[in-house]
């Protein structure tokens, strides 16, 4: 259950959010086609904190080229091991480089070249020799890891590139963050479609399989979900319940402008049922390139998240006007998040689709989430991870807690100030104004009595109130 927002001020409140009830019941409605899971990720522990380590997080995939003009966001992809000792971050030498498995530790020697020599095997990165000795240990083992679980001189790689990033890149964020993370190119393409005179254009997706030569490949590419087969012994490998006022946050956030928006999602994970249960949405309220002031943005949310005891089980982000699929990037963004929390619960991701050009008169957004399996045993170690559509069930919130009503205050007031904000008086479709638009699609989430009707009336409010003259000021 969230925690109140103690942190926020209540300057703010009108008489209408006093009048909305002052607390919030959830409760869990469990899909009864949901089967008990049979695929579990690993939840090895990968902290580095001198125990012994038998990571199986997921690998970064660091040793990826980097395809992307962008590689302040894709910087996994750039940096190899290779650049690191030319950078004079790593020294060649014996035994410097060390793997830490089931209690045993495994010494390794760092080439000129940047690769790796162990036991008269040559290896192209930390990743293939990571997966060789994990898979020569324990043969059931599938997945390898890379960046996170190879220390060079008893330190992590992954610290370390990201300590050289740091210094080197000139950005606060490095990598694949998803308060910095957006997905270029999927508006302002000609032309299908107008959005509040943003003229878009609609993307195809591609297969998974279709991910052949991953350099020639746009990061912004669009790629069809694949889906958990419970038949063919590849279930759903946990449980998602989440809270109605998490997915209306999320819709509300992504109806306030022609970009792209992001957000963390907090909750809990119970290992006993397997379930991921989201709680609470935290609205990144910066703009997605903008890198310096993500930092303080994550922070503000990690400190959120502390001080209600909330897990980040998770993120959000839209897509404006195209499929609620991923693209390339975020395959990689999620991945690298669940790379970060497989120690202590899974991570999943939404995506928010207000307008799809695709379906221009659908009032009502679509929402999917999504899980990244690592890739196909055999494949390339610079293939994809594969993303699987994850069910989740909706649990009904009956009431709409004044934390709510504060946050969507708080965004309106944040994005009134940029120029790519909606004009919600414009005509959207026909007759319909964007607010129109975005009190159907609201109105879907929210419970079917009063206090659904009043938080309709609280968004008409401040979204009409935004539009008038003055209101800058
Ligand atoms: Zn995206």
């Amino acid at each position: 259950m969230s925690q109140l927002k103690s942190t926020m001020s209540n300057d703010n409140v009108t008489p209408t959010d006093a009048t909305m009830s002052t607390t919030m019941h959830v409760q869990a409605q469990p899909n009864e086609q949901e089967k008990p899971p049979s695929r579990q990720p690993s939840m090895d522990n990968d902290e580095d904190d001198g125990t012994p380590d038998d990571t199986e997080s997921l690998d970064s995939n660091s040793s990826r080229k980097d395809t992307s003009p962008r590689s302040g966001r894709n910087f996994s992809r750039g940096v190899t091991m290779n650049t690191l000792v030319q950078e004079g971050v790593l020294e060649p030498g014996p035994g410097v480089l060390s793997i830490d498995y089931l209690g045993q530790k495994y010494c390794g020697d760092l080439l000129p070249d940047g690769k790796i020599f162990w036991e008269n095997v040559q290896f192209a990165s930390p990743s293939s020799w990571a997966t060789y000795i994990k898979k020569k240990i324990n043969p059931a083992k599938k997945s390898g890891c890379g960046w996170n679980s190879v220390k060079y001189k008893g330190k992590k790689l992954d610290k370390l590139k990201l300590n050289w990033f740091r210094k080197n890149s000139g950005n606060a964020v490095p990598g694949l963050s998803p308060a910095s993370n957006c997905d270029e190119d999927l508006v302002g393409q000609p032309t299908t479609l107008i959005l509040d005179n943003k003229m878009v254009r609609e993307r195809k997706s591609i297969k998974y399989s279709e991910i052949k030569l991953q350099g020639s490949l746009d990061p912004n590419t669009i790629v069809e979900f694949e889906q958990f087969d419970e038949n063919m012994g590849k279930g759903q490998p946990f449980s998602v319940v989440i809270s109605t006022s998490v997915l209306l946050i999320i819709d509300f956030h992504s109806h306030l402008t022609t970009s792209e928006v992001a957000g963390y999602l907090g909750g809990r994970w119970n290992p006993n049922d397997r379930c991921l249960y989201i709680m609470q949405a935290f609205p990144c309220k910066c703009k997605l390139c903008d890198q310096e002031n993500a930092v303080i943005v994550e922070q503000e949310i990690s400190n959120s998240l502390a001080a209600r005891q909330l897990m980040r089980v998770g993120w959000y982000h839209s897509h404006p006007t195209s499929q609620a699929e991923p693209t390339l990037r975020d395959i990689d963004v999620q991945y690298e998040m669940q790379c970060n929390n497989i120690a202590s619960h899974p991570t999943v991701a939404f995506i928010n689709s207000p307008f799809d050009v695709r379906d221009s008169t659908r009032s009502e957004s679509v929402y999917s989430a999504f899980w990244v399996a690592p890739p196909p045993d055999g494949s390339p170690e610079q293939a994809y991870g594969v993303p699987m559509r994850v069910k989740y069930t909706e649990s009904i919130d009956h009431t709409i807690h004044q934390d709510i009503l504060h946050e969507l205050r708080l965004l309106v007031d944040y994005y009134k100030l940029h120029t790519d904000v909606i004009t919600f008086t414009k005509l959207w479709r026909g007759t319909m104004t964007y607010l129109d638009k975005i009190k159907l699609s609201l109105t879907a989430k929210l419970p079917k009595d009063k206090s659904g009707a009043q938080l309709i009336q609280f968004v008409q409010e401040i979204l009409t109130k935004a539009c008038q003259p003055g209101s800058l000021t």
